[in-house]
């Protein structure tokens, strides 16, 4: 009997949940046969045509190419919680349901702390769950005989940086909103970042005690940011709460529960383990303890835990009581030993069938990254936007906006708004005044945004983390050009931005006469690399002597296509003819540029 492959058209580009889609297999099995191939990849992040065949071909499939992807499927994919995405391929009557998990996001001082720590406590002194709660990252409490799960580092920075690493752990947010205070910047921060991960928002209205609360005012703007109290016929639950007095702490309990059961969240308890780490640290007398909440499948003591290049079989396992248990079931957070490192909150885990087996994904996964290269899941840039739109992979652009006055924000929203038509769509994330800000990186990287920025730059914080997560930072401070920017890139018009940037400085040593040829520099190369391919200046006394392109590069006679730090080589720049020990040759090539 021969057995005939199953066909499946891939595109140009791909997610990985959306090649595993395609297969109708595991999204961590893909992620594994990806890790096979040497290739470490999220579940969000964009694979090539060439290497979606690979991992395809390996779990049994036979690839057509296609660049039109069916939108509709895609949009609608887009709009289900990100759990629903990973479970796509569980069979529904696998499915049972699982405890909600919250966040707490708002402003700073709002209360968020407060109110985990009185839900923690309270829960505790009914003694539905035992013993003193340690901090783990997350605790779990139950109300009505239904367990809620909270994680404990609140703040949408927490959130977001987690989302950018490919994880979504939150099913509902609580955004805590201090009744004297009202919408506050972070207020409105924490509602586009919840938004943006399309997680439902439970408004928990705090410190109703104080004589200075206000909740009506604070309710009116709330609902000028687009979450009106059910109460005025909107459909955002607005709990009044009191973390100091304990006072509507059923209420909010009850709401989450009533969000709860609207959302559903499930998962298959029968499923190999997988789920995000909430936090790890090294600690005295116990090694390595990771704080992991198992999102899918049901994780053992005894199981492998896989994490990145990490790995481990785990050798015992905590509740967030700091109580031994053997098994941890969806949605349960536990703090377990074992892991041979320390990985990152936001990293994604499953389970290998050994440590056999993890160290040897590991090894292939390690001798395949060349030394300092890193797979940065590289956000969308203006750029490269009517491509990706071409090929079916986004109609929409995401945009995250930043200006210094309210008054420049406004025209560039509403203009921004307009350029919105049948085929594209600008959606615009975040808009508020102020410097652009690491958090603003991290939505941007999250969301697969571009960031524009009005009279305003980024921090250098804000900047290394644009580097590192791939986001494009745009300034501007003419409106119109601005404007003029975005409307280019939907429509593909953006003329390339190249700049020249500089590969490697090297210092000249001494000088040859060569006949026929002329001179050629001997140099040591003091940073960076030299290229055949490279143009160069030649720099004496900081003065500019003379440019070309890079006619000859010789090491030990040898014709070479590039000399690293540390090595001497022989150059050759244009025509020059005139060299001195102790001139500088800068090499520089011209590359593609943010604009
Ligand atoms: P976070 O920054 O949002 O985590 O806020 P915290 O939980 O640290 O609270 C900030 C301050 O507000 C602390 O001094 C708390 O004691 C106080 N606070 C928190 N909740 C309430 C409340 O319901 N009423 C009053 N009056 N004060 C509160």
């Amino acid at each position: 009997m021969t057995q005939t492959k199953t066909l499946i058209e891939i595109p140009d580009f791909l997610t990985v949940r959306e090649l595993a889609q395609l297969m109708d297999a595991s999204p961590i099995d893909v992620i594994k046969e990806l890790m096979r191939n040497g290739i470490m990849a999220n579940i969000n992040q964009e694979i090539d045509f060439d290497t979606a065949a690979i991992v395809a071909e390996e779990m049994g499939f036979e690839i057509h190419s296609t660049a039109t992807v069916e939108e509709e499927d895609a949009e609608e994919d887009f709009d289900k919680p990100a759990w629903r995405q990973v479970l796509a391929d569980e069979k529904e009557k696998d499915l049972v349901s699982r405890p909600p998990v919250i966040t707490m996001l708002g402003h700073v001082d709002h209360g968020k702390t407060s109110l985990l720590d009185i839900i923690r406590s309270s829960s505790v002194q009914t003694g539905e769950v035992g013993g003193i709660t340690q901090h783990i990252g997350a605790y779990q409490v139950k109300y009505n005989g239904q367990i809620i799960t909270f994680l404990d580092t609140p703040g949408h920075e927490a959130f977001t940086a987690m989302r950018a690493r490919g994880a979504q752990a939150t099913d509902i947010a609580i955004l805590v909103v201090a009744a004297d205070d009202g919408v506050m910047p972070q207020t409105k921060e924490a509602i586009d970042h919840a938004k943006a991960a399309r997680v439902p928002i439970i408004v928990a209205l705090n410190k109703i005690d104080l004589p200075t609360a206000n909740p009506a005012r604070a309710m009116q703007q709330l609902s000028e940011h687009g979450l009106i109290p059910d109460e005025w016929e909107g459909d955002t639950m607005i709990i009044q709460v009191s973390a100091k007095e304990n006072l509507g702490m059923d209420d909010l309990l009850e709401a989450i529960l009533l969000v709860a059961e609207d959302l559903n969240p499930c998962a298959n308890p029968q499923a190999e383990a997988s789920g995000t780490v909430l936090e790890a640290r090294k600690e005295k007398g116990r090694g390595i303890m990771t704080t992991v909440l198992v999102q899918n499948g049901t994780l053992n003591q005894g199981d492998t835990l896989l994490v990145g290049k990490y790995y481990g079989r785990i050798k015992a396992m905590f509740d967030y009581t700091g109580k031994a248990v053997k098994k941890a079931a969806p949605s349960t957070p536990v703090s377990v030993a074992g892991l041979n490192g320390i990985p990152q909150a936001g990293d994604q885990f499953t389970t290998a069938k050994s440590e056999k087996e993890a160290r040897k994904l590991v090894a292939n996964l390690e001798a395949d990254k060349r030394p300092g290269e890193t797979i940065a899941d590289k956000a969308v840039t203006l750029d490269d936007f009517f491509a990706q739109l071409q090929e079916g992979n986004s109609k929409t652009l995401n945009l995250v906006i930043k200006a210094d006055v309210q008054g420049s924000l406004e025209p560039i929203i509403n203009s921004l708004e307009n350029l919105t038509n049948d085929e594209v769509a600008v959606e615009i994330m975040h808009a508020a005044t102020g410097n652009i800000t690491e958090s603003d990186v991290m939505l941007a990287s999250a969301s697969n945004a571009v960031i524009l920025g009005f009279n305003v730059e980024p921090g250098v914080i804000a900047r290394a983390a644009a580097n590192s997560e791939g986001v494009e930072i745009n300034s501007y401070n003419i409106i119109y050009k601005l404007i003029e920017d975005v409307d280019k890139a939907l429509k593909g018009l953006l003329d390339p931005v190249y700049a020249d940037v500089v590969t490697g400085r090297a210092e000249v040593r001494q000088v040859f006469r060569i006949r026929n040829v002329g001179q050629i520099a001997g140099c040591y190369m003091r940073a960076g690399e030299a290229r055949r391919n490279a143009k160069a200046r030649v720099i004496r006394d900081a003065q500019l002597v003379y440019e070309g392109d890079v006619t000859s590069l010789k090491h030990l006679q040898e014709n070479v296509r590039e000399v690293k730090t540390g090595f001497e080589f022989g150059v050759n720049v244009g025509s020059f003819n005139n060299y001195q020990a102790g001139d500088i040759i800068e090499f520089y090539v011209s590359q593609r540029v943010d604009r």
